[in-house]
């Protein structure tokens, strides 16, 4: 018998990782049961994070005392910057990660947090009390009493893997499938639903002939991950550029019969956006090449990973194919490509806290909710361990706005909209994109994040540090005066007009394409204030000044927004009353039954004319 715990974490994954760890660093007695501790923080897939919209996400996990950010940036092979040629709403961090170091930092983090404990096992099935949650059931017979129970079973429940024509039930390749929980749980009144995802194949490293690609060098990492930056692993690695051509097509095209997605073996929808290289021939047919990226899986190894050739065909296609790639010519490789199906759980069934609405005490994190992704998973896996903690130790728990965070617009589109197919984070999914960057996630989110206890002293004193350097920066611009002499053979040269008369810092600034470092050169008092500080401090400080009328006028949208929100929509509401609802938008309504005008808004299918009709109607 098993001492009694307060949260359990099933599952140790991505969303499992932040919960486990949140839920026991806030005090709550935690047990991380999960089927194969070696597998602790494993990338299923590419050994990458971040990146456009997911990079904003590893930010917030950060600014909010999760751990994803810091162990990308202890273990990164590679880093870019995403999108810098566009504007700061778009820049996202990517790093290329040494695969068995993220999972090695991730294991010793858990293993060195108090209240945390192990147990590895399969979960097959819950005890219940009621509509309340007791603990759970395991492979072994074991029977674990907890209050809160988070499930984080990735692609595992009920996981089938193919690859051409053969399938096997597994988790993952070389991993068992986690089989009974699924089916206790449509016992108990969930609804269970079927998606897919692919991996490509990983190629011996040196049988690449690199020379025949283009190098794609990582960038000096200046504005990782983590806010405090610290212990940056220092080995970098180039990634490379290939590309397949008609004759990769052709190869691929003739067995399409026999990949399990055309022939309709898998029923599960896949990742719209990270289609298998059969899916994108298809789809794209009119385009004779596309873009794979060759990237290495470690500092130790020489398994390479394929980014962009994922697929499902028979492992002898798969092989013939990249013969026809140029530097691929002579690959050989380590594993092959395949298709994974699982269960998941229409996200409807949660409340934006990751509890379910069915079962008091239970919580869904991850992949199970219907999106893919390390960083979709982290971030829910974080939320998950936050509010199962802070309800059994009795605090108040933690929902983020969609204006505050790009994890409280994924968790709000889950929990309103649904997804019926794999949900990926993008920046066109966010209202607010303007407010929500990479840059400033810790001025959005470390002063909720302090209030919930989740931050640590080191943190918090960083936020206070960059909160009064943007302070003295502002004060700094608006005092400080420069002369036409001084900055005009600049602003001639940036193709700006001129100025005649002396003027504030603060409107040079306000110019595009002038920068801080632009105008350090030509006042000491400026250029003693940045001298030293961390870029992400001097990049937030000009950014909310330069767009700080987009900025302002996104806060009065939000204000607006706001209040409207608040209008209290009562149970007994008869939406068959109105007959300006849209047919959908009244069935929607009787279905999730909102309970104010905000989440009536969040729901797909209720329009702004549905909006617009029932603010009159409950007016
Ligand atoms: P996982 O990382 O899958 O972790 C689940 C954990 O739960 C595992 O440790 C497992 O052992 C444990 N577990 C499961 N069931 C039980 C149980 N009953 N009892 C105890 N422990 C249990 N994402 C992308 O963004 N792009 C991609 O191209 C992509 N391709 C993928 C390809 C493949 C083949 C796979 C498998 C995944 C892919 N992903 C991709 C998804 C990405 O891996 C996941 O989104 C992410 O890992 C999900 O994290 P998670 O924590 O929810 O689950």
């Amino acid at each position: 018998m098993m001492e009694k715990y307060n949260v359990i974490v099933v599952g140790g994954g991505h969303a499992g990782c932040e919960a486990a760890r949140i839920s026991a660093r806030l005090g709550a007695k935690t047990l991380l049961v999960t089927m194969n501790m070696q597998a602790i923080g494993q990338m299923s897939c590419n050994p990458a994070m971040g990146g456009v919209a997911k990079g904003q996400i590893v930010r917030e996990i950060d600014a909010l005392g999760g751990f994803s950010g810091k162990v990308a940036d202890r273990s990164m092979l590679h880093f870019r910057m995403l999108n810098r040629s566009k504007g700061p709403a778009m820049h996202s961090p990517r790093t290329q990660n040494d695969r068995h170091l993220f999972a090695r930092i991730w294991r010793s983090e858990l293993e060195s947090t108090d209240n945390l404990a192990f147990w590895q096992d399969e979960v097959v099935g819950l005890q219940k009390e009621g509509k309340r949650i007791m603990g759970v059931v395991c492979r072994s017979g074991l029977t674990i009493s907890a209050d809160k129970v988070v499930i984080t079973g990735g692609t595992f429940l009920g996981g089938v893997i193919h690859v051409g024509e053969e399938q096997r039930k597994s988790g993952r390749a070389g991993e068992s499938a986690s089989i009974g929980l699924s089916g206790q749980l449509r016992d108990w009144g969930f609804e269970t639903g079927r998606m897919k995802t692919g991996t490509p194949p990983r190629i011996d490293g040196r049988t690449i002939d690199y020379s025949a690609m283009e190098i794609q060098p990582s960038e000096e990492p200046t504005e990782v991950f983590s806010y405090d930056a610290s212990n940056l692993f220092q080995e970098r690695r180039h990634c490379y550029i290939t590309y397949t051509n008609t004759k990769t097509h052709e190869v691929l095209r003739k067995d399409f019969h026999k990949s399990p997605m055309f022939s309709g073996r898998i029923e599960g929808k896949g990742p719209r956006y990270c289609p298998s290289i059969e899916d994108k021939i298809d789809r794209f047919s009119e385009r004779d090449r596309h873009q794979i990226f060759v990237e290495p899986e470690g500092v130790d190894t020489v398994e390479t990973y394929l980014n962009g050739f994922s697929t499902s065909l028979p492992f002898a296609t798969q092989l013939e194919a990249l013969h026809t790639i140029p530097g691929l010519e002579k690959a050989k490789m380590f594993r092959p490509g395949y298709a994974i199906e699982y269960d998941y759980f229409p996200p409807n069934q949660i409340k934006q806290t990751l509890e379910t609405r069915l079962i008091e005490g239970l919580y869904f994190a991850g992949q199970i909710n219907g999106t893919t992704g390390y960083e979709e998973a982290a971030c829910q896996g974080l939320m998950a361990g936050i509010n199962a903690a802070l309800s059994t130790l009795g605090g108040s728990s933690l929902i983020l706005e969609r204006s505050e965070a790009y994890i409280g617009v994924l968790i709000n589109d889950l929990v309103f909209k649904g997804t019926n197919e794999p949900y990926r984070m993008f920046t066109s999914r966010a209202e607010f994109r303007l407010s929500l960057r990479q840059d400033n996630a810790d001025m959005r989110l470390m002063p909720i994040a302090q209030r919930h206890n989740l931050l640590s002293e080191e943190a918090s004193h960083l936020y206070q540090a960059k909160v009064s350097f943007i302070k003295d920066f502002n004060d700094c611009i608006r005092k400080t005066s420069i002369r036409p002499e001084m900055i005009n053979a600049l602003l001639i040269d940036r193709g700006q007009d001129p100025i005649r008369q002396s003027v504030k810092l603060e409107k040079i600034l306000a110019r595009p394409g002038i920068t801080t470092h632009d105008l350090v050169a030509y006042t000491e008092e400026f250029a003693q204030l940045v001298k030293g500080q961390r870029p992400h401090y001097i990049h937030t400080a000009e950014i909310e000044h330069k767009y700080s009328g987009y900025i302002a006028r996104e806060a009065e949208n939000v204000k607006r927004l706001q209040s409207l929100a608040k209008v209290k929509i009562k149970p007994t509401t008869n939406f068959d009353e109105m007959p300006s609802l849209s047919k959908e938008a009244r069935e929607k309504l009787k279905q999730f039954k909102p309970s104010t005008l905000g989440e009536a808004q969040q729901i797909s299918g209720v329009s702004a004319s549905d909006i617009t009709a029932l603010s009159i109607y409950l007016s």
